[in-house]
């Protein structure tokens, strides 16, 4: 028997409800299946919902029930307003890193007003998410993005192709693709994988999104400690750095810094949520 949209969602939500899955996802799988908007789907809410749209709907619904995150069954997550495909080889972009993406566009401002090119990388892009948000908010960006990850590269040219950016993208372990290709940078960009080994997880997140992306060694600073200790060969004598961190780093990247850039003032920043969040360095500005 057919059955009607309303009856179909609130199917779906008390199912959804039972594993603390939100009615909000429920409602914007079925929006994008109806390739709809709400007004729409309201005011169609007691029509029949076309078999296509039910089947396909139940199938989604299977996996949101399994703790897949929403963003991989679309297939896309919004950032900074624009829109970033999203598979299983790289990180859904997170709102605070929307946050890391202003400030590093204030202090660009800020810093290199004068300037007309300013050089900078953006270390571990995954979906390409900051490289892309910073490109199209600062045109004066000549952006490389760098990644390990030669699936999550590819995925990242074509969110840049799809955003209209241009970023040159390079294939390798942290800092070691600008070293080879002689790069010097204004701006040094991260949101490096900060999960300490064996911090427990939501499902949603450890079963689903990539390790090589999440994890960050024993105590979750392997790589801030890679990237400081090399940053020397890649950035310009004036320039800065800016770092998501874990909210509970501080303490220890802190001490990172005063080793590695001991006369060089720098600033731990908190998100929206108030939890420590950013890093930024600035080198002799
Ligand atoms: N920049 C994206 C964002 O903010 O949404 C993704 C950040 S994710 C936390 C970290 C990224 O670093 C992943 O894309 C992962 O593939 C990449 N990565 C892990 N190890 C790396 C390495 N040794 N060299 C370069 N990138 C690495
Ligand atoms: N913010 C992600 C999480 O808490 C981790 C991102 C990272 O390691 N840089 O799941």
């Amino acid at each position: 028997i057919m059955a009607t949209y309303r009856q179909i969602i609130n199917k779906a939500k008390k199912k959804a409800n039972q594993k603390d899955i939100s009615d909000q996802a429920v409602k914007l799988l079925m929006l994008e299946l109806c390739n709809n908007n709400s007004t729409d789907l309201y005011l169609n809410y007691e029509n029949q919902v076309d078999s296509e749209i039910e089947k396909k709907f139940e199938e989604a619904m299977e996996r949101l029930l399994n703790n897949e995150p929403l963003q991989y069954i679309l297939g896309y997550q919004w950032f900074c307003g624009y829109k970033i495909f999203v598979n299983k080889e790289c990180l859904i972009p997170r709102y605070e890193t929307e946050e890391l993406v202003g400030n590093v566009l204030a202090d660009s401002d800020y810093y290199f007003k004068n300037q007309d090119v300013i050089n900078i990388a953006d270390i571990g892009t995954g979906s390409g998410a900051i490289a892309i948000a910073l490109k199209k908010e600062e045109e004066k960006f000549n952006m490389w993005a760098t990644d390990i990850s030669e699936t999550a590269i590819q995925l990242a040219k074509q969110n840049s192709q799809y955003n209209n950016c241009n970023i040159t993208f390079l294939i390798g372990d942290m800092l070691q693709p600008l070293i080879d290709n002689n790069i010097k940078l204004d701006i040094l960009v991260s949101n490096p994988p900060y999960i300490p080994k064996s911090q427990k997880m939501e499902k949603s997140v450890v079963d689903y999104e990539p390790h090589v992306a999440l994890f960050g060694g024993d105590d979750g600073l392997f790589f801030y400690r890679k990237i400081m200790e090399n940053a020397h060969k890649v950035i310009n004598p004036h320039s800065f750095l800016a770092f998501e961190i874990g909210y509970d780093e501080k303490q220890a990247i802190c001490a990172l810094v005063e080793q590695y850039f001991p006369n060089d003032r720098y600033e731990v920043l908190k998100d929206l949520n108030g939890k420590d969040r950013m890093l930024f360095i600035y080198h002799n500005l």
